[in-house]
């Protein structure tokens, strides 16, 4: 990790950007989560000169799994982040079972996706795609400052301020503060919080030898499936990661379902120290799911789930900010895209930063916003959609769904089980685009 010193300062540079570096540009981002990572690298590749501001002293991102779908990949591979040595499964597509019983409802598999959408789709360890984002951008230059909290902003300059005082300028600041952004409301005009779901997590990772030993378990982890299990308000989502030597398996229920109280006003994630709220709440749910909570151990994250509809201002009014990731366009994780959606907006602002200038900056962040914004709330929706189809009660829709998700077919409630919305989803390339002055 880079401190920044002896690295060029966002501060001491600001002023002579854009003017003796060309149309090169100083840009300070606020946040060196995944989207704030990917911002860095797509931008450091074209020149611009980058400082990220990160209030963690040191990085470990949260130990689960994550998917990185074929329209995120392609991205990556172009920007020379370094995959190869990545831990890494190549996943099937989805297999949906019962809840109660195990049964198979529908095997939806990928296909080819190199061939079919121009990259992979991969189950990785979000620590372990944290890492590799991080060495890229360090590769390419990018100044990271962990360990430093932006306390306020000063739009008009613009610039970041520390706690503690120091102001970090630069032509442009790049807000991806997650979803729970202090920055957003000021964008807005208004306070604008992220909406409960009414969604909860549990994000559990098991040794593969737990699921090996057990001849009843080990297709989860030896198969690269994503298995999951639909029931009356919850679901179960289970896939191998680290290239097979951890399952990551996913508990989701509405908090209205559960038997015990979810959280305290005010509390969005918590260390759970044992299973006995699991195995109340998916008492019933068939054998496999049993031994997944069994071997879910001591200390695993319970999270609450926020997702937020058209945030109207993604560009600051001052002309010189802008929002990126999950601070502009959090999501319910059940379409695993809401770091792929941060992945487009970074190649997206790429773009529309090749060769602008600070007189033609504002024009191009509208454009940005413009052309990033239907994309991100669509997929918003969809992750809204799937909330209602997983979780469906016993009875008349279940069977609808149960029927539908076998056909590729626009009734089909799994947003990829059609051709044209998969196609939609993974085909989509978002470096592909012209920028039109
Ligand atoms: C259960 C679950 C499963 C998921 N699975 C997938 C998946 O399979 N595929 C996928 O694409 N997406 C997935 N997602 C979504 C994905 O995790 C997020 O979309 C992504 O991590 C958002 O990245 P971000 O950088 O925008 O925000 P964050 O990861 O929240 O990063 C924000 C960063 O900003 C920093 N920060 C905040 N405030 C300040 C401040 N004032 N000063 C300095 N730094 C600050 C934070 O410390 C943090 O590092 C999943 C999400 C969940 C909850």
């Amino acid at each position: 990790m880079a401190d920044g010193e002896g690295a060029p300062s966002a501060s001491a540079s600001a002023n002579a950007a854009g003017q003796d570096s060309g149309n090169k540009l100083v840009i300070v981002i606020v946040g060196a989560g995944l989207g704030g990572l990917l911002a860095a690298i797509g931008l450091a590749l074209d020149g611009h000169r980058i400082t990220i501001l990160e209030q963690a002293a040191s990085f470990g991102e949260v130990g689960a799994g994550m998917r990185i779908p074929p329209n995120c990949f392609k991205i990556l591979r172009r920007w020379g982040v370094n995959t190869t040595y990545l831990k890494k499964t190549h996943s099937n597509g989805n297999r949906f079972v019962r809840y109660d019983n195990g049964a198979l409802l529908a095997d939806m598999p990928h296909g080819v996706p190199e061939l079919d959408f121009g990259g992979s789709y991969l189950m990785v360890h979000r620590a372990d795609y944290h890492t590799v984002l991080l060495e890229r951008a360090l590769e390419l230059g990018v100044v990271i400052r962990a360990g430093n909290r932006v306390e306020d902003y000063d739009w008009d300059v613009p610039a970041a301020i520390l706690q503690g005082g120091e102001t970090v300028r630069g032509d442009l600041v790049v807000v991806a503060d997650g979803a729970q952004s202090s920055a957003r409301a000021e964008f807005q005009g208004h306070e604008l919080p992220p909406t409960d779901t009414g969604d909860i997590v549990y994000r559990i990772l098991i040794p593969a030898h737990e699921l090996l030993s057990d001849p009843e378990m080990r297709d989860l982890i030896s198969q690269p499936w994503v298995t999951s299990w639909c029931g009356p308000e919850a679901h179960v989502i289970g896939y191998p990661v680290r290239g097979g030597e951890v399952y990551n398996v996913v508990f989701c229920c509405s908090k209205t379902s559960m038997q015990d109280r979810p959280f305290q006003p005010g509390e969005n994630k918590l260390v759970i120290s044992d299973n006995s709220e699991l195995l109340r709440r998916f008492a019933g749910w068939e054998s496999r799911v049993q031994k997944l909570i069994a071997l879910s151990g001591k200390d695993f994250l319970k999270w609450r789930l926020y997702d937020l509809d058209l945030v109207d201002n993604w560009v600051h009014r001052s002309g010189k900010a802008v929002l990126l990731g999950d601070a502009v366009h959090p999501m319910l994780p059940y379409m695993s895209s809401g770091a792929a959606m941060a992945c487009e907006d970074a190649a997206v602002l790429r773009k529309m930063l090749s060769g602008t200038t600070r007189q033609s900056l504002a024009g191009r962040l509208h454009k940005y916003h413009a052309l990033r914004q239907p994309r991100a709330s669509k997929v918003q929706k969809a992750g809204r959609v799937l909330q209602e189809a997983y979780h469906l009660p016993d009875g008349e829709g279940q069977r609808e769904r149960d029927i539908w998700i076998t056909k590729d077919d626009e009734k089909n409630p799994i947003y990829w089980g059609h051709k044209e919305r998969r196609d939609w989803l993974f085909g989509h390339d978002a470096e592909d685009i012209q920028v039109v002055e």
